[in-house]
């Protein structure tokens, strides 16, 4: 039986009287590019920062490739980028990728370049990334998430704001990790529109509540044109 990658039960968290996320569960498979769709506070970025471990649930259980007691070991094998990629300004693409190598500790510097060829910044040289586009800054934290060699990846909302082209640049990419190297991935967007090329499956969200979940297949056929006739 193969385990799902995360499985998130009951989870609520409260800000003062108010649950933010509110009883919501999802199960996310491995293999799979998970949309997490919800307007803005609807609190897509607590739960991401509940998986990450920089909130604490009041209450629901989380488990990890099986296991919900060590999620702290767990998580040494997922990646996350909320809110905005760590990035500084004044370094390169290649300066920013070996400081979070020191920082996490990867042995194979060679990676550094196969990431940067991979996210397709590997010809920015000596150009400092406070000139980089939008696009090209979160492809370069997308880079820097893959540094550790995740099997997950939890990425916040990392299409908002950019152009068209660089919806379809940073697309492609995840597509590209889930395709060739098996990378599930959970992402958040306020529009179903971003994602709707990209997700396997989709979650939607509301005042911290599942409000609906179903796969790409379904998406499709809900978005058909379509006639309902109804008949006495
Ligand atoms: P989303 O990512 O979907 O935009 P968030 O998870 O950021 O939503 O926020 C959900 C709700 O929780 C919002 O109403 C927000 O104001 C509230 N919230 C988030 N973080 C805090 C906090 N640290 N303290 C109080 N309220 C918070």
């Amino acid at each position: 039986m193969t385990k799902s990658a995360i499985k998130i039960e009951n989870l609520t968290k409260r800000y003062g009287k108010t649950n933010v996320v509110d009883n919501f569960s999802l199960i996310i498979e491995k293999g799979h590019i998970y949309g997490l769709i919800g307007p803005n506070g609807a609190g897509k970025t607590t739960i991401m920062k509940i998986l990450s471990g920089l909130a604490l649930q009041d209450n629901g259980i989380i488990s990890m490739f099986g296991d919900s007691k060590n999620l702290d070991d767990q998580r040494k094998r997922m990646s996350f980028m909320i809110e905005a990629p760590y990035l500084d300004g004044s370094m390169t693409a290649q300066e920013n990728m070996m400081f979070i190598r020191y920082v996490r500790g990867v042995a194979n510097v060679n990676r550094i370049d196969e990431i940067l060829k991979f996210v397709g910044l590997s010809d920015t040289g000596k150009k400092i990334v406070k000139n980089f586009s939008l696009g090209m800054k979160q492809r370069l934290g997308i880079g820097m998430a893959l540094l550790s060699s995740p099997e997950i990846m939890v990425l916040d909302e990392p299409v908002n704001g950019l152009d068209p082209e660089g919806i379809v640049d940073v697309r492609n990419l995840l597509k590209k990790l889930c395709d060739e190297q098996g990378i599930s991935i959970l992402i958040s967007s306020h529009l179903l529109s971003e994602l709707s090329e990209l997700c396997t499956d989709f979650a939607i969200i509301n005042h911290g509540k599942l409000i609906e979940s179903f796969s790409a297949e379904e998406l499709e056929t809900k978005c058909r044109n379509h006639i309902t006739i109804k008949t006495n």
